[in-house]
């Protein structure tokens, strides 16, 4: 059984605005700007404002800005990559949103690379995409630039930023027709080194849950430290369902470091293969040549699907990794791939003139919250956006650059509607007694058995047998969960990442097909009764439970 509540001291302070914001990246600065103008906005984020992912994104953002270019081509992609998951409607409005929300960045002040002839922004190709439509920044620093520019404004309109502020769980209230409603957040002010310093109770009347994605859940991803799962886990335990948890997109290449290479990798954009770059095995063969008619470019699960099995085959004798071929670019890369240049010479390597050693790791979340594209979750005063979220918009796999433009469109969405209208003000419920169910904590030395085992048994390749096993680990480590272990957020984050790795296990266990980034070894074809999202819940003693599975499930 997993928490319901995570243990923490009393609270000893209260705060009111109208709207709280859990998280300072794409989708949650995009949220409080946009409800500023009206409410007094709060954004709660553990560390620094860029701690996210959003500051490491490289390619950029996808959106039809090319007159030869189609709204629906977008739409198409998209809905390929998704594999069948994805919901059209949603799809349609974020493509239809996705241009305006990249020129309204630009009016924030966003310098994006401009094409040859300085009139229009550069646009490049990525994986799945049939056109030129990703818009970039500094070469590869594209999601610093937007994390700058969002900073800025947010900051410049008057959003309060409390930062080192760790939300804990939500606050639920009962609105007079008796319906349940979050009501605000309780949050941990931490230190530097992460020690709690207090807790207190924001209140408000509506919760923006943005606290990106899971990455962390695997011992080698491309995400920084700071997304631990801690939105989703958190949305869990007050009930919420979220959907396609089991779909994690592992990007096909983060530059590979060593055998021991542990936690956030360098990654080495899908952009460098944009611009040609070709993968090779140790032996000097083509990974992608016959395993898919885009090839090199085919979209991310082919790629590191292809890549997985190519190092099991351990050719000349090298089962952790490939190589990735940018050597036809010369010294272009070095200004092309500002980022990568950099990160390749830590390692001794001129990706000018050498192939760049890489291995496929965790990257993105295409599942997550249950919510609309309007961010409305099942929950009345509750949202969700950015990756956090499930939308419809990825489905069973994100295509390339989408992820980013949802951000910022699912986000101000969020923010306009709540600068419009937010739920009546509702005083929380007393704090449930939890007799039943201890808050306890996950010593957080344990964590990286969870990584490990999920790295092991649950990464690009999947069977019966590999998620039994990590099912057994996990749910040994559930019952390690102790009222020893003192508050702290390593043993917060600690047990959100259990949180999670029990409801994706779940979820990839009753898939018995393979589907988007979802691949099993012993189902290798999609079958047409598993074209279902799955939703996933805790209930109320803390068991993950299943619900939408098809009758033959
Ligand atoms: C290396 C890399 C490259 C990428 N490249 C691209 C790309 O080119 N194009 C693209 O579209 N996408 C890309 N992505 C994905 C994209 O960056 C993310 O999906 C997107 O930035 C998510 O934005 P977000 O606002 O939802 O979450 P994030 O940017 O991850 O922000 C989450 C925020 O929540 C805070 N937080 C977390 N937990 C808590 C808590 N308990 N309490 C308070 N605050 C909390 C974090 O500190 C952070 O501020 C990339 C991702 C990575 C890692």
């Amino acid at each position: 059984m997993l928490p319901l509540r995570l243990a923490a001291p009393p609270p000893s302070w209260e705060r009111d605005v109208d709207v709280v914001v859990l998280g300072s990246g794409a989708a949650g600065l995009s949220a409080a700007l946009a409800a500023r103008p009206v409410r007094s906005v709060l954004v709660i984020t553990k560390d620094e404002l860029a701690a996210g992912s959003t500051a490491w994104a490289q390619g950029g953002l996808a959106g039809v800005l090319h007159p030869e270019d189609s709204l629906e081509d977008h739409v198409r992609d998209t809905l390929a990559a998704g594999a069948g998951l994805c919901d059209e409607a949603v799809v349609r409005q974020l493509v239809t949103e996705a241009p305006t929300s990249i020129r309204y960045l630009m009016r924030l002040g966003a310098a994006f690379d401009p094409a040859e002839g300085g009139a229009d922004v550069a646009l490049t190709r990525e994986g799945g995409h049939s056109h030129d439509r990703i818009v970039h920044s500094g070469g590869d620093r594209s999601g610093a630039e937007v994390q700058r520019t969002l900073d800025e404004s947010a900051i410049g309109a008057g959003v309060e930023v409390t930062s080192r502020a760790f939300a804990l769980d939500l606050l639920i209230g009962t609105a007079p027709d008796g319906t349940r409603q979050v009501v605000g957040v309780a949050v941990a002010l931490v230190g530097p080194t992460g020690e709690v310093l207090s807790v207190g109770h924001v209140t408000a009347r509506a919760v923006v849950i943005a606290c990106g994605g899971y990455g962390q859940v695997f011992a080698s991803t491309s995400n920084p430290p700071a997304v631990t799962g801690d939105g989703l886990a958190l949305a869990m335990r007050a009930g919420v369902p979220a959907a396609d948890v089991e779909f994690v997109q592992f990007h096909p290449t983060v530059l590979w470091t060593g055998p021991d290479a542990r936690g956030q990798q360098a990654l080495v954009s899908e952009a460098v293969r944009g611009e040609g770059a070709i993968l090779f095995d140790a032996a000097g063969r083509r990974v992608m040549a016959g395993a898919h008619p885009l090839e090199d470019l085919a979209p991310r699960d082919v790629v590191a699907a292809a890549i997985t099995r190519r190092m099991a085959d351990a050719v000349e004798g090298v089962d952790d990794h490939v190589f990735l071929d940018a050597t036809h670019l010369g010294e272009r890369f070095y200004t092309r791939f500002p980022s990568i240049t950099e990160a390749c010479r830590s390692i001794g390597i001129d990706p000018a003139h050498e192939r760049i050693p890489v291995a496929p790791a965790s990257h993105y979340a295409c599942g997550g919250i249950r919510a609309g594209l309007d961010g409305a979750t099942s929950l009345r005063g509750l949202y969700a956006a950015g990756e956090v979220s499930r939308t419809g918009v990825h489905g069973a796999n994100r295509l390339a650059s989408n992820s980013l433009t949802e951000s910022i469109v699912t986000g101000t969405r969020v923010g306009r509607d709540l600068a419009w209208e937010v739920p009546d003000r509702v005083d929380p419920d007393p704090l449930p007694p939890l007799p039943t169910v201890p808050e306890r904590l996950l010593d957080p030395d344990r964590l990286r058995e969870v990584r490990a085992v999920m790295s092991r048994h649950v990464a690009v390749l999947r069977s019966a047998a590999s998620l039994a096993s990590a099912a057994g680990a996990v749910g040994s480590m559930a019952r390690t969960l102790t009222d020893d272990v003192p508050p702290s957020v390593r043993a917060w984050e600690a047990t959100n990442l259990l949180t999670v790795a029990s409801a994706v296990i779940a979820a990839a266990s009753v898939r018995t097909e393979s589907r988007g980034c979802h691949r099993r070894s012993d189902f290798p074809d999609p079958d047409d009764r598993w074209r279902t999202s799955i939703d996933v819940h805790l209930d109320a003693v803390g068991s993950v439970q299943l619900s939408g599975l098809p009758d033959t499930a």
